[in-house]
């Protein structure tokens, strides 16, 4: 297709012999006209442009040798799809969270890495259970199954399930003017997801605070539970629930919590508003449970530095998801980024001055156990830890990569923004981290992140519908690349400027 001759990819790979050719004729139309003198030199001029343009740039030859490499095996959605077999359901503490730290370390030992280990830290369990049954009964008594998940973290209802009635609240600040009136209802976090926002993450940001505290609100107003509108971006039809971490309190009842799809929220809001100072009353009964702690594991690969091994980029991304669906984008699409990523680096790139380390950290969901013990377990190392990137935004088209060290950092890196433009990759853009890399700023090791496409994200994490089917190959094959790039552009130039350790 047209639009493809003139991608900057394919501009670049065609472009060299052409303007050869144009700049030769042209040269010989001008020296057919000039002095034995002036020809001479203009010979010199002219020999010193065609050597410069025929001088390789090696690293922009390395970055499209591994962008290639991606899209014509497609490894990193095959990856993907052996992940998604061997440990669909992976919540730390499960029998798939082992099994998904045992297909790490196969896939890592196959591909060549070296010091391949599990790195033990201890993690909360919580089993999501087999059954969130919410029913509405509505002012007229009649009564509608709403499609919900129990948020994670969440107790059980009490034996024989709650049935109470219904108020509905935007913000923290009205459900405590509502005083007496809370005592003894389930309270309904109804404020919808911003969709005016320009970032997804922000407006995500924004909403879910209603699912991480909400139970704890709740319950310090007398409430007896907690029904939460999805803090997802889907439309009003949206009948995917949507969970993820919640939290309690010590000292205030730990009451149960769970999500409702946008569509059950819709109508719970409908029939609330439709009542007309009759009651609205849900009946719920959720098994889910706490179950202490037990062994997770980080799993860790490293293609050793030739120049300057104990130097370390950090390419990292959690193994662990929610049990609503396969958690196909949120995380396995960062744990295919970053192993294929190893893969290109030592196909393509190999050897890098620096190491570079895979890291597919336990338990970001629901405790970040696997992030704060790397961090507490390499301490010692971290003043060596030259950068940690982290992918945990989907397997989406990439838009570069964010620097959380503000304009110096994105200053430090203008080349890297310059060859992932030419290639049509993105740029490098202020702003950037992630969960699991965080416990590491502290020590001052600069913390990246893989900027993707995110107007999907929230429409699927965290639900039924992330799943292998809705992760694009080749989407998914330019966001390893883009890290494959960044690392060994990491690994081999000037060190980022670090901020100051806290
Ligand atoms: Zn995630």
């Amino acid at each position: 297709m047209a639009h493809q001759q003139n991608s900057p990819l394919a501009r670049r790979l065609c472009s060299n012999a052409a303007v050869k050719r144009n700049a030769r004729g042209a040269a010989a139309a001008i020296m057919r006209r000039m002095s034995t003198a002036l020809r001479f030199a203009f010979m010199i001029l002219l020999g010193s442009c065609l050597l410069a343009q025929d001088a390789p740039d090696p690293f922009r030859e390395r970055a499209i040798a591994m962008a290639r490499d991606a899209l014509r095996t497609h490894n990193s959605h095959a990856l993907l799809g052996r992940l998604l077999h061997a440990a669909p359901k992976r919540l730390a503490g499960s029998p798939g969270a082992k099994a998904a730290a045992e297909w790490g370390v196969q896939e890592m030992t196959q591909m060549g890495l070296k010091n391949v280990r599990l790195e033990e830290v201890t993690v909360p369990v919580w089993d999501m259970g087999a059954t969130c049954r919410v029913e509405l009964i509505d002012a007229k008594g009649a009564v509608t199954v709403l499609r919900s998940l129990p948020l994670g973290g969440s107790e059980p209802t009490p034996d024989g399930g709650v049935e109470a009635e219904v108020l509905s609240v935007k913000s923290f600040g009205q459900l405590r003017t509502l005083g007496e009136a809370a005592k003894g209802k389930l309270i309904f976090f109804s404020r919808p997801y911003d969709q005016s926002q320009l970032s997804t993450g922000q407006a995500y940001g924004d909403s879910v605070i209603q699912r991480g505290q909400g139970a704890i609100e709740a319950a310090k107003v007398g409430g007896v539970g907690a029904l939460v509108r999805s803090a997802g971006s889907g439309g009003p039809q949206d009948d995917y629930p949507h969970t993820g971490a919640m939290n309690y309190e010590d000292g205030v009842a730990r009451v149960p919590a769970c999500a409702l799809s946008l569509k059950a929220s819709d109508a719970l809001a409908a029939a609330l508003e439709a009542a007309a100072g009759g009651k609205v009353r849900v009946r719920w009964t959720q098994d889910c449970a706490n179950r202490g702690t037990a062994p997770g594991w980080n799993v860790v690969g490293e293609i050793p530095g030739a120049t300057l091994a104990d130097e370390v980029v950090l390419l990292g991304a959690h193994i662990d998801a929610w049990p609503a669906g396969d958690g196909a984008h949120d995380d396995g699409a960062g744990c295919a980024h970053v192993l294929e990523a190893a893969r290109l680096l030592l196909t393509n790139a190999a050897p890098l001055k620096r190491t570079v380390r895979i890291v597919l950290f336990a338990n970001e969901e629901n405790g970040l156990a696997g992030g704060k013990g790397y961090a507490l377990q390499h301490a010692a190392e971290l003043p060596k830890h030259v950068a940690a990137m982290e992918s945990d935004a989907g397997g989406f088209s990439p838009r570069g990569i964010g620097a959380g060290g503000g304009k110096a950092q994105v200053e430090a890196l203008a080349d890297l923004a310059k060859h992932l433009q030419a290639l049509d990759l993105g740029t490098v853009k202020a702003g950037g981290g992630g969960a699991d890399i965080s416990p590491m700023a502290p020590h001052g090791v600069p913390q990246l992140s893989l900027h993707v496409a995110g107007e999907r994200y929230f429409d699927l994490h965290h639900t039924a519908k992330d799943t292998l089917a809705n992760v694009h190959p080749r989407e998914l094959a330019l966001g390893a690349a883009v890290m494959a790039i960044t690392a060994s552009w990491l690994a081999d130039n000037a060190a980022l400027p670090r901020p100051e350790a806290r």
